[in-house]
């Protein structure tokens, strides 16, 4: 296919634009370095071609962190990444998905059809950009733990504040033992994610040796509370709880996906293994 006009240096500043994150493809997922998008060298620059799958926000942001293979022969050490950007030449998008959840934000496929750009555009070391991905992936794990944290705070927030109006044999259903007690199991759960999230964070920010391992067990934690907490919240709702005029179905079927992306948490628990304290 012929190659398409040449875009150098970002055209638009990065200020209040959207950047999405291409890593995942069809058939490289819990395997990233299975991936096959080509970055190949066009004189001084760089030729992309592949596509991606699952990619956030694909279609509304700007910028595109693309990682691509510049040497097949060297599998994860032959990786490079780049930005790309939504108005270059060659880039387009598939259908959105039709997702259980995380409905507010749109995920499509990304197409790099003989994307012509400088190498400028490059920003990793040729062949350094798996290492770069992986690193990238302790510091964002912890938004997912984050993200986590506030579905289940809410579920918390709204089945508490339900217990205590709805009434059945004649008291609220906070009185009785079985509701209280599913309460004070999911607030145990939420605050102990919260404080692992905390720690994780205060890590990321001061780069410490332990990052990995705190940042997947955060992720893998708050996301395996999420889940839980608003699984429970759904419950103390009883049939309301699983129709949509009350957030808390919303709330369970959003936090599936955390624990699903960002790696999965099986993933988490082999990088966990890996970096035992
Ligand atoms: C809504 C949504 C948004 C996303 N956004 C992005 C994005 O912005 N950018 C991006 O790059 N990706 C994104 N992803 C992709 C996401 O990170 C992948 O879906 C995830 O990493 C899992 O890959 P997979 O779906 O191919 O599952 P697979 O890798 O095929 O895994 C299938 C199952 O096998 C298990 N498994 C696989 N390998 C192992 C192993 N070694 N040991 C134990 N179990 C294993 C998995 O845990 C899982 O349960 C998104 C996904 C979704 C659904």
């Amino acid at each position: 296919m012929e190659a398409k006009s040449r875009k150098s240096a970002c055209s638009t500043t990065a200020q209040g634009k959207g950047f999405s994150y291409c890593l995942s493809e069809s058939e490289a997922g819990s395997d990233a370095s299975a991936l096959k998008t080509k970055a190949e060298r066009k004189g001084d620059g760089w030729v992309i071609n592949g596509s991606k799958k699952w990619i956030s926000n694909a279609g509304e942001s700007e910028f595109y962190t693309v990682i691509a293979q510049t040497d097949p022969s060297l599998g994860s050490k032959g990786i490079t990444a780049f930005v790309l950007e939504k108005s270059d030449a060659g880039v387009s998008f598939g259908a959105p998905e039709k997702k259980m959840g995380f409905r507010g934000s749109p995920t499509r496929e990304v197409y790099f059809d003989n994307v012509e750009i400088g190498d400028d555009r490059r920003i990793s070391e040729v062949g350094k950009g798996f290492a770069l991905a992986m690193d990238t992936l302790d510091h964002t794990r912890i938004t997912i733990a984050a993200q986590a944290l506030g579905i289940a705070q809410g579920a918390l927030d709204f089945a508490k504040k339900y217990s205590h109006e709805r009434k059945q044999f004649g008291k609220e259903i906070f009185d009785f033992q079985g509701v209280q007690f599913m309460l004070a199991d999911m607030a145990i759960a939420v605050e102990t994610a919260r404080q692992i999230t905390y720690a994780a964070a205060a890590k990321s920010e001061r780069l410490d040796k332990d990052l990995k391992f705190f940042s997947a067990t955060s992720k893998t934690y708050a996301t395996d509370v999420a889940m839980k907490v608003t699984t429970d919240a759904v419950q103390i709702l009883g049939g309301y709880g699983y129709v949509s005029d009350y957030p808390v179905e919303r709330m369970m079927r959003d936090a599936k996906l955390t624990q699903i992306y960002e790696g999965t948490n099986q993933i988490q628990r082999i990088v966990i293994a890996r970096n035992l304290p």
